[in-house]
């Protein structure tokens, strides 16, 4: 079976790794020619490491990335809101890891190399456009650096894994448009700090109109902490044009003032931001749900088929989730439509409820409602129970797939390989 995998990213990769797991061979086509690991940091969750782990990555992660062992949500004020044991700590049998997009990304890059062949990955490969005949997909590459075709290539099953701006799902739906804003920016960057001086924990202060993400996502040979954060502020009103290159350099300066006094466990917001040499800004923005992903021989992965607020740290995760089940599918049906039409019945309804749910402000629900309810001079608990609290973070694991009692009992994806 001649599958392509339309995209480099995280989705991309991993679909062929996991494919690879099942004995298929696939192509990866990047529109880059030279991909820099770009990006700042992404969480791994529990339901996302499990698969990494059966395909033998965990050791490699763990060198690059950080266990992470709780999460804090704060009211901007410094009163703990909600606090809860992550990864091992929360008796998962897989760690929860924050890690570097781009270095993540280099790592799969370098194993799709190592097992599929050098060749497996065609940079400087930007689909243009594809044609379903009946017993195959042709598709048509450009360089888009160069403004030239570079490649037309026949496929069995064509796996669109393109990301937000994904030209497989424009061309399944060209009236789309752009991706919708909720018109926050999000600022962010990484700075490192002295060894030993921030916990192994996520930290999520303030409200949805002004928040604070903090969390270490490296430990550098020095021993410094390589520490990621991001500034959500309302910019624009809801429905406004995003703005969306993830390398958008800006200068703080105009906002980080609202943040004076931020200060707890050790993080002064003000000064994180101030010693981060580059900072970039990027709208939050996701799509609708789709009716349907798998057309004949085509499907889609990844943000090309879900993107979501990065809210609930499950954007790269999903993606992850969607690989090992696209190529168990693959591996157990009878045709590639048929796998397809399998991994779609099974993934589709579960991400779109996480996009909805991410709408809705997901697991950081317990900021917006205790910043509505609680006064400075009220209890937390006498407005905002605690099981009230917990009901929140527990529907949105249920949702997202990462409640730990089913995560540690469901079956594996692993296939025996042919
Ligand atoms: C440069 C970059 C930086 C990012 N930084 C962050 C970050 O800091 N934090 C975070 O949470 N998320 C970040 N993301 C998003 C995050 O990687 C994804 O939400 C998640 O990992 C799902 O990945 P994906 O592979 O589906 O999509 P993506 O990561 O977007 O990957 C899509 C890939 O497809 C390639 N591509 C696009 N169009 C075409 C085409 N027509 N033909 C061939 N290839 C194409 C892109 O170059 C890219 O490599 C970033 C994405 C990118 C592309």
């Amino acid at each position: 079976m001649r599958i392509a995998v339309v995209g480099g990213g995280i989705a991309g990769l991993t679909t062929a790794l996991a494919l690879a797991r099942v004995g298929l061979h696939s192509i990866v086509y990047e529109a880059v020619h030279d991909p820099k690991p770009l990006g700042v940091g992404i969480n791994l969750l529990p339901h996302a490491v499990r698969e990494l782990t059966e395909m033998d990555l965990l050791g490699e992660l763990e060198a690059i990335g950080v266990p992470i062992d709780a999460l804090v949500y704060r009211m901007a004020d410094g009163r703990e809101v909600w606090r809860e044991p992550r990864g091992l700590a929360a008796g998962y049998h897989w760690p929860q890891i924050a890690i570097h997009r781009g270095r993540f990304q280099s790592l799969l890059r370098s194993r799709v190399q190592r097992e599929l062949g050098a060749d497996a990955i065609r940079d400087g490969h930007t689909l243009a456009s594809f044609r379903q005949h009946a017993d195959a997909v042709e598709l048509e590459f450009v360089d888009r650096a160069f403004g030239r075709p570079v490649a037309t290539v026949e496929a069995d099953g064509v796996v669109g894994a393109d990301g937000i701006h994904s030209a497989v799902r424009r061309q399944l739906y060209p009236h789309e448009g752009l991706p919708k804003w909720n018109g926050i920016s999000l600022f962010r960057g990484t700075t490192l700090l002295p060894a030993r001086s921030a916990a192994t924990q996520m930290s999520w202060t303030g409200h949805s109109r002004q928040k604070f993400v903090g969390y270490p996502i490296a430990i550098e040979p020095t021993g410094e902490i390589l520490f990621n954060w991001i500034c959500d502020l309302a910019t624009a009103d809801p429905g406004s044009k995003p703005r969306e290159d993830w390398n958008r350099r800006i200068d703080p300066t105009a906002w980080i003032d609202r943040y004076s006094g931020w200060v707890w466990d050790g993080v002064d917001v003000v000064e994180i931001v101030r010693r981060t040499a580059a900072v970039f800004e990027f709208p939050m923005i996701d799509r609708d749900p789709l009716p349907r992903w798998t057309h004949g021989r085509v499907s889609l992965v990844g943000d090309a088929a879900h993107p979501m607020y990065p809210i609930g740290s499950n954007g790269a995760t999903q993606s992850i989730i969607d690989a090992r089940v696209l190529a168990f599918h693959l591996a157990t049906a009878p045709d590639p439509n048929t796998a397809f039409i399998r991994y779609e019945q099974e993934r589709r309804e579960n991400t779109s409820r996480i996009v909805l749910m991410n709408r809705a402000h997901g697991p950081d629900k317990v900021l917006e409602i205790a910043n509505a309810r609680c006064g400075a001079s009220d209890e937390l608990d006498a407005v905002f129970s605690y099981q009230e609290r917990a009901e929140i973070a527990a529907a949105y694991k249920r949702t997202a797939g990462f409640d730990p009692a089913v995560l540690n009992s469901r079956p594996s994806y692993s296939v025996p390989q042919r």
